[in-house]
């Protein structure tokens, strides 16, 4: 990103030209399709983005997964003044302050759920021309962790978006190969990882 880290400082406290790097991010997940979610799942496996990418959904035969999205559903509705909003499904805004919060049952894989709310953050930067930060409720723990939104993080996102792009053009998945995620992962009998 050619913004040094002291100019995108002055960015987050006031109006400021959108980013180059930020425009072409908006602009790819508008012609690619894609969601917060296709961040989430490419920071943890290509496999697994792909199955995302292609509809192949398997979370409501994973009992665990199951049980997560009913403490979610039923620990923080959803704001309403998300709803409609140029296609983004956050858990809540905060407008005066503009933050972005996504809430999550439990409080791991950190880093693939903090690019699903960077995602947001983004794109309404993109959309207001104003930055945004970013936050994560982890309801089991009953606090809030909030997202680093910094030049690296803009650059890291534009990398994924690029390469959920190509992705995006595979007829087939990426190849299984076993990691520690495997275990917990609810396409692991699709990918005999059982
Ligand atoms: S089971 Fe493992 S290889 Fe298959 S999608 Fe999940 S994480 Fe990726």
């Amino acid at each position: 990103m050619k913004m040094s880290d002291e100019r995108y400082g002055n960015c987050m406290e006031q109006s400021d030209a959108i980013p180059s790097e930020i425009i072409e991010f908006s602009r790819l997940v508008e012609t690619e399709g894609l969601h917060g979610l296709n961040f989430q799942h490419i920071s943890l496996c290509t496999r697994r983005a792909w199955f995302h990418l292609n509809r192949i959904d398997y979370a409501h035969l994973d009992e665990r997964m199951a049980n997560g999205t009913v403490m979610h559903e039923t620990s923080r509705p959803r704001d309403r003044s998300v709803e409609g909003l140029i296609g983004l499904a956050p858990d809540r805004i905060d407008w005066q302050n503009r933050i972005v919060v996504e809430a999550k049952a439990r409080s791991g894989a950190k880093t693939a759920v903090s690019r699903q709310t960077a995602f947001y953050a983004l794109l309404l930067w993109a959309s207001t021309g104003q930055p945004w930060r970013a936050q994560n409720d982890i309801i089991e723990e009953r606090r809030s962790r909030p997202v680093v939104i910094d030049p690296e993080v803009v650059d890291e996102m534009l990398d994924l978006a690029r390469k959920l792009a190509t992705l995006n053009r595979r007829s087939d998945p990426p190849p299984a190969k076993r990691k520690k995620l495997c275990t917990s992962c609810s396409y692991r009998f699709l990918c005999g990882m059982t």
